[in-house]
């Protein structure tokens, strides 16, 4: 069984659409990290993708904010402009099918998926430490987060924790990793809607874990097409350039 394994859509849906052409179906189901929406154009049109695909979705920081879950007033002031504007554009039953997104770790097709860390849905896992935490609790082998906007992750065995470089490079579109039984693993398969690894380009990742690899990619999408709509709304200008660069 294949899983497409999404996170930090963002309200990018020219991008979801181009992560959705590479992946051409050859996945069986789906699962999102959270993070559907906030900063981008399309908060409608990306929640309606998810609906439509049946993708098993935990919820985000900014799903929460944006559904009034969760205050704002750790987000940053663009952040937050971008959660104010989403709310007023979302339609009423996108906006009840954010409030209700489960909050992970969750559970399902012999993975784990959280938003930010294991042992808090909130938490950015940037070091190893913070990696490690909770990891050898888990009940699958692999466990998938997202939040942190960085494709890649973290392998443990034998009481050493080893950093992941599986980025595809410039030229490349994925990079495989094998997974070895007798290790955990808790992947990033990087942002869809809002990159922050300096790569520009919309990541996701397949798990087939039936033949023990995690596909990680990127693919290309027209960042200028979504950056103009951005302006058109009025959304902070900090925003509409980092899609650029890819931080
Ligand atoms: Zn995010």
């Amino acid at each position: 069984m294949r899983v497409l394994v999404l996170s930090d859509l963002h309200s990018n849906g020219t991008a979801l659409d181009a992560v959705l052409d590479a992946a051409k179906q050859r996945w069986d189901l789906s699962v999102c990290l959270g993070d559907v929406v906030g900063y981008g154009p399309d908060p409608n049109e990306v929640t309606a993708r998810l609906r439509e695909l049946g993708t098993k979705t935990i919820r985000g920081n900014h799903d929460k904010a944006v559904s009034g879950l969760m205050a704002t007033e750790d987000f940053n002031p663009v952040a937050k402009v971008a959660v104010d504007w989403t709310r007023a554009q979302l339609k009423p039953e996108h906006m009840a099918w954010l409030s209700a997104l489960p909050k992970g770790p969750l559970e399902t097709d012999g993975i784990v998926l959280v938003h930010g860390a294991l042992q808090d849905e909130d938490e950015y896992v940037f070091t190893p430490e913070q990696a490690l935490d909770g990891l050898l609790d888990s009940n699958a082998i692999v466990t998938f987060f997202g939040h942190t906007h960085h494709q890649g992750g973290f392998s443990y065995r034998d009481s050493h924790l080893e950093v992941l470089q599986i980025r595809p490079r410039a030229a490349e579109s994925f990079a495989a990793l094998r997974v070895e039984q007798a290790r955990r693993y808790l992947l990033n398969p990087g942002s869809i809607g809002q990159p922050r690894d300096g790569d520009s380009r919309a990541a996701f990742a397949i798990a087939d874990l039936d033949h023990n690899v995690v596909e990680f990619w990127r693919v290309p999408y027209d960042i200028a097409a979504v950056q103009e709509r951005m302006r058109a709304a009025h959304l902070p200008e900090p925003l509409v350039q980092r899609l650029v660069a890819g931080r």
